[in-house]
């Protein structure tokens, strides 16, 4: 009998194929290690197991439902659409999934502090969630840019007990809150975890974080057959680093589902105009993994742009690149202005406001809808829209 994917998958280096493994000086190699010895043996013990399944239900209020979107099906006319609802989970998308997953191995390790940076600061926020309630010092680094720009999730963090770190070297953004989280984690290893926000860094994050994803799949599969008596015939996730997408995509990898990932298309395909890694990028090394990535002209990572904050990122999960790389996902792009487009569609059609980011898969989906009669669409509705609604109207006003 083959073995289930999930299992196959990485390799004990943290290999998919040649993507994956860990680019990383020898100290945090070690480090490394440890974290996945300690994963290792709380994902086989029954008490994590319980311990987990007891926050998610009584404290993220999991299972978060399906939703069939009877307004735009019918408006569309073909294919039915269906949403799985992280918008739901608490703090409004699916990242708390896999920062309650880091805070419960951060503990069992006898760790005191969880280390992340931020952009956007959405996984700031779920991490500060997070080390709330395990008690643990939470300290989240972010560049003065993007203070200023998302200011309210900073005193979101700051409400939760956070330390909020101002990087105010280089450019002020994401890049430089990634170096000093990491040189603030070098200082002090013993104490301290790094929390990563995506299924990207180092082995062994992408596996954890795509484990923790996992949740999202094996609910969607249950509940889609209750709901239908049928797999879907499309899951359809956005994809920034990955974890939303690999999250639901888990569920459904051993069946014949197509699984298809959206990209952040931008202004346009130009350099410096998107963020699609997979659509556009070649194979890199950066953040102390192999995968595809976007560069600029001397080899560097690329700067990126999306209108999504939390899609901007030059690469991609290692296992995304594998499972493009063999032909089990396909990839497609989006730009700015048809996630906008279908951000208004939803919130008016159905009322659910969502996030920019996962307004991405939505408008793939409204896309494709029409020519697909009699065929089933999942999207994985990652998060909700709040954090956007003053830029969508300063920007946009109330429609397109
Ligand atoms: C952060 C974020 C994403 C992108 O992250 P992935 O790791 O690609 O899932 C997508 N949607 C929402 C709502 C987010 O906050």
């Amino acid at each position: 009998m083959k073995k289930p994917y999930l299992k196959q998958f990485p390799d004990e280096s943290g290999f998919f194929g040649k993507f994956g493994g860990s680019f990383v000086p020898e100290e945090v190699k070690k480090a490394m290690q440890e974290i996945n010895e300690a994963y290792d043996l709380i994902a086989q013990n029954s008490d994590f197991i319980a311990e987990l399944r007891k926050i998610r239900k009584h404290f993220q209020g999991r299972p978060t439902p399906i939703y069939f979107a009877h307004n735009l099906t019918k408006k569309y006319g073909g294919a039915g659409i269906y949403f799985k609802r992280e918008d739901l989970n608490h703090t409004g998308a699916h990242k708390l999934n896999h920062c309650m997953g880091e805070g419960l191995l951060a503990k069992f390790m006898g760790k005191k502090k969880l280390i992340a940076e931020t952009g956007a600061g959405q996984h700031g926020v779920a991490l500060a969630t997070a080390a709330a309630y395990f008690g643990l010092e939470c300290e989240i680094h972010m560049g003065e840019i993007d203070i200023q720009k998302e200011y309210p999730n900073v005193v979101r963090m700051k409400i939760l007990g956070a330390k909020v770190v101002p990087v105010s070297f280089g450019a002020k953004t994401l890049k430089e809150a990634v170096d000093s989280a990491f040189e603030s984690y070098m200082s002090d290893l013993e104490n301290s975890m790094y929390a990563i926000g995506s299924v990207v860094g180092p082995h062994p994050f992408p596996r954890m974080v795509r484990d923790f994803q996992a949740i999202v799949g094996i609910e969607s599969k249950e509940q889609f057959l209750e709901m239908t008596g049928e797999l879907p015939d499309i899951v359809t996730a956005c994809v920034g680093g990955g974890s939303n997408a690999l999250g639901i995509f888990s569920g459904f990898i051993d069946d014949s589902v197509e699984l298809v990932g959206v990209e952040p298309l931008g202004r346009g395909s130009e350099y410096g105009n998107h963020a699609s890694s997979l659509s556009y990028g070649e194979e890199g090394i950066m953040h102390g993994f192999n995968s595809i990535m976007l560069k600029d002209s001397s080899g560097n990572p690329a700067s990126v742009y999306s209108v999504a904050s939390g899609l901007d990122y030059p690469s991609v999960g290692p296992e995304h690149a594998y499972l493009h790389s063999i032909g089990r996902t396909k990839v497609e792009c989006i730009s700015d202005n048809e996630a906008i487009s279908a951000f208004f569609e939803l919130s008016k059609e159905e009322g659910i406001i969502p996030a920019i980011e996962s307004s991405h898969a939505v408008a793939y989906a409204l896309k494709i809808a029409k020519d697909l009669k009699g065929k089933k669409i999942l999207v994985n509705l990652s998060g909700r829209g709040d954090k956007d609604i003053d830029f969508i109207v300063n920007t946009y006003g109330y429609s397109l």
